[in-house]
């Protein structure tokens, strides 16, 4: 998403058509002098979705594979049980899974499902981002058509909710979905629909952020799932704020920071994640962030930059995925080596990366601080990108196994949550490769990719060409209509110990290239200069937790190392350091066990039915 968006370049787009998406920006946005709708700009701003191309590679195929899924997925179906409720003619087939009704009677008919309808706006956000990258036409039409389909389903009580069990989590996607087709597709009519239902919506909606505690004592007449995640809404209802002008949107989203028992606590240092919904409250982080941007909260944060680190430093698997069973656990107990024989549900992959890149995009773009794109790729090379993809009748990947030994496994129902966010999370992947900042670029994951910018009269841009993580070495061609001094800034992980090498045209830089930093180059740049990188990537053993120190992952670079074997090996510490990358197609390492037998150790992206460990025993 692009935030800090002001009312100038707000009304730019809004006017912009369909080939002012693929437009480049101006740099730099902070020219603009025009009163602004936030308190806080950050120090780095996300290109347009449309300023950075994927190349080929995994990161391009996600995209591409959820780009497709949703554009050919038939909009009468998507728009079914929105029909059905208002009683409008509903041609199609179910949906099926967690999008089909849920039980409730309206006017004698008697419904059955989850969660119905729940996933239909981050369909359209994926597609509304998808459109800013690509401009196609078809999906620009086809989110024009599920917009307008949608507003004529919509009442003005928004009766879809009488009953609902959770309004917040559907009514949060909606109004993802709506904004997002307005800012990136310009839709004429998302607004207006996202307005009408917003101002609906308060009848369905407690008074303010509930906890799970208070949910538990508020008795609701559907006793099967009674928590709503009413504190996730600030981070939309501050977005739509900014793009809309109107300040009703900004004082609910006031309403719904869940300031007593979660932000202000975190804010303060005290650890309230353990027992908590995993996803959702990293998720809300987010809010916290929109609520510093928005009105300048200090407080929100530091209650997300704490948090975050308390998800780091307690919840966080060596993957980078946290909240097994969906919940955090108790700091200093084992839980996550205990989880490993208790649950094959390790991590909620593409909901937990789609909130864990946007909460470290934002910390990033206020920080500039490199660990937080350390952890963004973290998560993608070992979670996310070993996600199957959604097959077309909404079968998803949901949980990566982490238990001893585990196995990649579809979910059980069609559509669920995972669906929703993994086309969002695959677009995002262009805003979270380059940022901006008034003096120049910041490079922050290394993918092949193409960002391209304006400034003044002239063009200018950067290419990756990579095979990384497989290969150790980045090369970044420069392009420009003209030279232009800038500086270009490299992110130098923090594991590419010792001596990592930055070189521009063969010449090593002068200046320090630490890891864990960024490195930043300024130069007078002309077409055709090359920045090269090259980064160590030695071996290392991470433990799962203090509890358990003989239950280690191998790392290499960004890349947990899974052990292929029906049972968890065990291994000398030395020969588990002193495995072998074995050159083949799958990225294997070979490691020599206990036993005598050679392990294949494989990245979690190379994975497919095999069984695997992710943590082995060390011999003690
Ligand atoms: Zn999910």
């Amino acid at each position: 998403m692009t935030f800090g968006i002001d009312r100038r370049s707000f009304l730019k787009t809004a006017t912009a058509t369909a080939a002012g998406a693929m437009a480049t920006r101006v740099l730099p946005a902070w020219a603009d002098s025009e009163k602004s709708l936030v308190a806080v700009s950050l120090p780095l701003a996300t290109f347009s979705y449309g300023d950075v191309q994927l190349l080929d590679g995994p990161m391009k195929r996600q995209f591409d594979e959820n780009h497709a899924r949703f554009l050919n997925l038939d909009d009468d179906r998507l728009l079914k049980v929105f029909r059905q409720v208002a009683g409008l003619p509903a041609p199609g087939e179910d949906m099926g899974g967690w999008y089909d009704l849920t039980g409730f009677t309206l006017e004698g008919n008697d419904f059955h499902g989850f969660i119905a309808g729940h996933s239909f706006g981050q369909y359209v956000s994926g597609l509304a981002r998808a459109y800013a990258v690509t401009g196609s036409d078809a999906t620009r039409a086809k989110i024009n058509r599920l917009v307008k389909g949608y507003g004529e389903t919509l009442d003005p009580k928004a009766k879809f909710f009488i009953d609902y069990r959770l309004p917040a989590y559907t009514y949060d996607k909606l109004s993802c979905g709506l904004i997002d087709a307005h800012e990136f597709a310009h839709d004429p009519m998302a607004m207006g629909i996202h307005e009408k239902l917003t101002r609906a919506m308060v009848a369905y909606l407690p008074e303010k952020a509930l906890s799970r505690a208070e949910q538990r004592s508020r008795p609701h007449k559907d006793t099967s799932y009674t928590w709503d995640e009413t504190y996730t809404l600030p981070e939309n209802l501050f977005l739509a704020y900014q793009r809309s002008g109107k300040p009703f949107y900004r004082d609910m989203a006031k309403r719904f920071l869940e300031d007593d028992s979660y932000f202000g606590p975190l804010s303060e240092g005290n650890n309230v994640l353990p027992f908590e919904h995993a996803y959702s409250h990293v998720n809300a982080f987010s809010s916290a962030m929109q609520a510093y941007i928005t009105l300048g909260s200090e407080k929100h944060l530091k209650a997300a930059k704490n948090g975050f680190e308390m998800l780091q430093t307690t919840q966080s698997f060596a993957t980078g995925g946290w909240g097994p069973n969906e919940a955090f656990g108790e700091p200093g107990t084992g839980q996550l080596g205990g989880s490993l024989t208790q649950t094959h549900a390790s991590f909620e992959t593409p909901c937990g990366a789609y909130g864990h890149f946007k909460i470290t995009r934002y910390l990033l773009r206020t920080t500039k601080d490199a660990r937080y794109g350390d952890s963004m790729e973290q998560v993608l090379y070992n979670t996310i990108l070993g996600a199957w993809p959604i097959q077309p009748d909404g079968t998803s990947f949901y949980y990566s196994d982490y238990a001893s030994t585990g196995k990649k496994v579809w979910y059980r129902d069609k559509w669920p949550c995972c669906s929703g966010t993994f086309p969002q999370l695959a677009a995002d992947y262009h805003i979270s490769t380059y940022l901006r900042s008034p003096d120049g670029v910041y490079v922050n994951l290394f993918t092949p990719s193409t960002v391209r910018w304006k400034d003044g009269s002239g063009n200018y841009g950067l290419k990756q060409e990579t095979k990384y993580p497989f290969d150790n070495k980045v090369q970044i061609r420069v392009s420009g209509s003209q030279a232009k001094e800038y500086t270009v800034y490299v992110r130098i992980p923090g594991w590419s110990q010792p001596n990592p090498v930055l070189s521009v045209n063969g010449k090593r830089v002068s200046g320090p290239v630490e890891p864990g930093r960024f490195a930043n180059v300024r130069n007078n740049w002309k077409d055709g200069d090359l920045i090269e990188l090259e980064l160590p990537m030695p071996l290392r053993l991470e433990q799962v937790d203090a509890n358990h120190p003989n239950l280690v992952a191998l790392v290499q670079g960004p890349l947990v190392l899974f052990a292929v074997a029906d049972s968890q090996p065990t291994f000398d510490r030395s020969a588990l350091l002193a495995a072998k990358a074995s050159n083949n197609a799958t990225g294997d390492w070979l490691a020599s066990s206990v036993d005598g037998s050679n392990v294949a150790m494989r990245p979690f992206m190379n994975i497919d039915k095999e069984s695997y460990s992710t943590y082995v025993l060390l011999k003690g």
